[in-house]
């Protein structure tokens, strides 16, 4: 081999050094520096496999360029570079920590199972002030207030837009961000929710469970005049499956916990889900009924939450039973259901914690296939970056991680489009410019 690159070669021009080098000691020669910066992220190799998983790649930082920077500001740090290093730790707020939706999918390509979401979530809790805090263990303490909160902003926006013609609360949003940058930006996806259902109960079914509802459903309802929400829905469907629906009373009052933890807010998170798993535990009277979610990442938030429970209440999640509507759907109502119609072709979008969680996403696409006779499933269906809140404050992430998903979906056409939690939901019908509803909606149009 040697022979054969000196002779087409002779000076040594193409790749020099690499392959095959006459210098015994290269392999321990320019070694890259990988200093020990974060626990979270240390075993990083700089591999570059997670980076077409993240919704932020085509606007700021991808996963490995965020460990890579948190490197490059240590070895600023201590060259004493102080100038380079305070505007880089500055650009970091943005193209590092606010960019992030800490969905995490970037674990899911990563050899070394690396979750940079988790160093994300590190940083921003070591950035909140005590102030900032308490007001979240606050918020956290009087869940409901921000739940009333929200429910009397949506429906001021919709009267708003109402009266004042439907772009007004996007200009008027866009506007004020001018001067307060952290402002949400509206969507006309927005809408408030209808009121929480009353339980659901007939003496000759045989199954029940405990929905229940999380915060994002019980605030956010449909755009569409008359389009029922995804509450009713899921009750309409348990009544055609035959299956007695609990709702928790004070529901208001609980969530999985997610709203805190993805802003590393530690102590209002610990509380939230704390009091929702000891809430739980009382509606299902031990355990004894299943609980069903209806927004795939409040599932697996509440799923994942053990290492944070009291004891008592770990002891309490280990007898509880705590699923997806996917898994309910699949597992308790489609064999119950007669369909009356097939849709013709619809399009799916498989959220981040579905596809983290095993097994979610075949159930998702077995439900759709029982109930479709074509179902698409985009080959860019990615993270839409929306993360909860994160698409309002910064709507250039969701634009840019959604479009080549958009793309795909745009140049076909479909009867139906769904998806499994509700900011994704309006992610990418604002991308797509169609609706997408909950994959509880194609179940109950076709049951
Ligand atoms: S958590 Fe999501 S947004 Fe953050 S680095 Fe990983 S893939 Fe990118
Ligand atoms: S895939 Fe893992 S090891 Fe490779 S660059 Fe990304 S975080 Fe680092």
């Amino acid at each position: 081999m040697k022979t054969v690159k000196e002779t087409i070669d002779p000076n040594n021009l193409v790749n020099p050094g690499v392959i095959i080098n006459a210098d015994k000691q290269a392999h321990i020669k320019n070694l890259k520096e990988l200093p020990q910066v974060e626990e979270e992220v240390d075993r990083c190799i700089e591999c570059g496999f997670c980076e077409h998983k993240c919704p932020s790649r085509d606007i700021t930082l991808t996963p490995r360029k965020r460990i890579v920077v948190r490197r490059e500001l240590l070895r600023l740090k201590n060259k004493g570079y102080h100038p380079q290093y305070k505007e880089l730790l500055d650009q970091y707020q943005y193209q590092g920590l606010d960019t992030c939706a800490v969905d995490g999918l970037c674990a899911t390509a990563c050899p070394v199972d690396i979750n940079t979401g988790d160093l994300v979530k590190r940083l921003r809790r070591e950035n909140h002030s005590n102030f900032e805090i308490d007001v979240a263990l606050f918020t956290a303490r009087r869940f409901v207030l921000i739940y009333k909160l929200v429910c009397w902003a949506l429906k001021t926006g919709v009267l708003v837009n109402r009266l004042l013609g439907a772009q007004s609360m996007f200009k008027l949003t866009k506007a004020l961000r001018k001067f307060i940058p952290s402002f949400p930006l509206w969507s006309n996806q927005l809408a408030a929710a209808e009121p929480i259902p009353g339980n659901l109960y007939n003496s000759t079914y045989t199954r029940s469970v405990v929905y229940f509802p999380a915060c994002i459903s019980r605030v956010m309802g449909e755009p569409q005049p008359g389009q029922k929400g995804v509450m009713q829905t899921f009750m309409d469907v348990s009544a055609k499956a035959r299956i007695n629906v609990i709702i928790p009373q004070d529901i208001q009052k609980n969530c999985c916990g997610q709203i805190y933890s993805s802003k590393g807010f530690k102590d209002a998170y610990h509380f939230t889900t704390n009091a929702t798993i000891a809430k739980l535990w009382e509606v299902t009277a031990g355990g004894k009924l299943p609980v069903v979610l209806d927004v795939t990442s409040c599932t697996q938030t509440l799923t994942h939450c053990r290492s944070i429970l009291t004891e008592e209440n770990k002891a309490r999640f280990d007898q509880l039973s705590i699923i997806d509507s996917i898994t309910y759907i699949h597992d308790y109502v489609m064999p119950k259901l007669r369909i009356r119609h097939k849709k013709t072709n619809v399009v799916l979008h498989p959220v981040c914690s579905l596809q983290k969680m095993p097994g979610l996403e075949t159930q998702f696409t077995k439900i759709a296939r029982h109930f479709a006779e074509k179902v698409d499933v985009p080959v860019f269906a990615g993270c839409c970056g929306m993360a909860g809140d994160r698409g309002f404050l910064h709507p250039e992430l969701t634009h840019s991680a959604t479009w080549p998903e958009a793309k795909e979906v745009t140049a076909d056409n479909f009867d139906g489009y769904y998806s499994s939690s509700k900011t994704c939901e309006i992610a990418l019908s604002d991308a797509v410019g169609k609706n997408y509803h909950s994959i509880l909606m194609l179940v109950d149009e076709c049951s």
